[in-house]
């Protein structure tokens, strides 16, 4: 048989349902990636990951003896012409929940080649546990407990060996040269950096995590999740690595809380963009300068500042950081969490429409949380989570 595979954001050979019941019975296959020249307008730092994770996964292709195949174009009517053309039996691809990847899902469903969709997104898959009556939890306590409580699929080994279709050419490979610049100080992309980070924070200990998480100048937490935010590390094999190790506990709970948004995107994709509780919607300002001295980290309150100038030096930020500018644009500043949203999803190299919606609306109050938001207080915040001053010194003081 000839198998095609259509990578997404799965970019990655350990762990890869979809890869390795292509690579089954010495069936021939296609590792195609289709670059889509809308998405690489959206974020140039997202763009620049990118291009590192598909240089490092067509390296472990050609370990195993193929090579990523490389199109441009609308993904799905690309992979279905490639198919057509090289005779392949089935399309596989890893099951996605945001409303593009669905209407992908559906037409290549509609198409003249069969197509096998696996999990392989979340630890628990969106949907695998769900409360009587109703497709996803709308808190995030009882759907905790479900989630620890529910078993996983298994882990799969990377494929020992790819059987590439020998006709097949495997295109012009994108370089960051061609890219607009990113931030200064981005992370490498790709699935052999993801898994050793992975080792390294393992290394360190999980168990510090729990203590130390929202210490903001401690850089504590793993910095693991652009890398699932592209697949470059299967969620579900992070969490079995972790679970060998005392208290992991804590950071269970993060990956817990990263399906919770999944499965409320897969229940409603709307939810990346509109309320899931619009009777809590507040009056939002359309305060254009407001919100760009917040986007400039010029807004005069330090911390607030000093979290929205890592995000343009590195396109990331602790959680605690965005928690504090996010209620600060939201609850102090009264504006629309999707124009906050939206600057996230610019710059986070992990920026991700169920985590970032999810969260921007469990800030604002019209999402997740039971109760309606409240603005935090940045001074206070400052004193419990930098209390002399490290991260704002760092972000703020420094000559850059
Ligand atoms: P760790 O603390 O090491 O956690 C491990 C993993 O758990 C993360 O890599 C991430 O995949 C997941 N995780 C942790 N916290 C959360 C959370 N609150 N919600 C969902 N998943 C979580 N995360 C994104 O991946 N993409 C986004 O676009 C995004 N936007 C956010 C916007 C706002 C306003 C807020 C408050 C949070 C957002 N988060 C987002 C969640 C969280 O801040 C980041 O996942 C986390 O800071 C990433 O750093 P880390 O990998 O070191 O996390």
């Amino acid at each position: 048989m000839r198998i095609l595979v259509l990578f997404t954001r799965d970019l990655r050979v350990h762990d890869h349902p979809a890869l390795s019941a292509a690579c089954r019975a010495g069936n021939e296959v296609e590792p195609l990636f289709v670059l889509d020249p809308r998405m690489l307008r959206v974020s140039a730092n997202r763009s620049r990951f990118l291009v590192d994770a598909l240089r490092d996964l067509d390296a472990s292709l050609a370990r195993r003896g193929a090579r990523l195949v490389i199109r441009s174009g609308d993904p799905g009517r690309v992979a279905v012409d490639e198919a057509l053309r090289h005779g392949c039996d089935a399309i596989h691809l890893t099951a996605d929940v945001t409303g593009p990847a669905r209407r992908r899902l559906a037409s290549l469903r509609r198409g003249p080649v069969p197509v096998r969709s696996f999990p392989g997104h979340g630890v628990v898959e969106p949907g695998a546990v769900a409360p009587a009556g109703r497709p996803a939890y709308r808190v995030f306590t009882p759907y905790a407990r479900a989630w620890f409580a529910t078993d996983r699929r298994p882990v799969l080994r990377a494929p020992a060996s790819v059987v590439p279709i020998p006709e097949v050419d495997h295109g012009i490979h994108p370089s960051a040269d061609e890219l607009p610049p990113g931030a200064p100080h981005l992370p490498a992309g790709g699935e052999s950096e993801g898994r050793a980070r992975l080792t390294r924070f393992l290394r360190r200990g999980p168990h510090r995590y729990g203590a130390d998480r929202d210490d903001l100048a401690a850089d504590a937490t793993s910095r693991l999740s652009a890398f699932l935010r592209f697949g470059c590390l299967s969620a579900t094999q992070v969490a079995e690595r972790a679970e060998t190790h005392p208290e992991s506990r804590a950071f269970l709970r993060q990956l817990a809380w990263r399906d919770f948004f999944l499965q409320l995107v897969a229940a409603d994709p709307a939810l990346t963009h509109e309320d899931l509780r619009p009777e809590r919607a507040s009056a939002w300002r359309r305060d254009r300068v407001a919100f760009d001295a917040w986007r400039e980290g010029c807004t005069g309150v330090r911390i607030v500042d000093a979290g929205m100038r890592q995000l343009l030096a590195e396109g990331w930020m602790p959680n605690r950081a965005r928690l504090i500018t996010a209620s600060f644009l939201t609850r102090t500043m009264a504006v629309d969490w999707r124009w906050g949203a939206a600057h996230f999803a610019e710059h986070l190299v992990d920026g991700d429409p169920a985590s970032n919606a999810g969260n921007w609306q469990w800030v604002a109050g019209t999402g997740a949380s039971p109760r309606r938001g409240i603005a935090m207080n940045p001074d206070r915040q400052a004193a419990r989570f930098d209390p002399d001053g490290a991260y704002r010194a760092r972000w703020l003081d420094r000559e850059r």
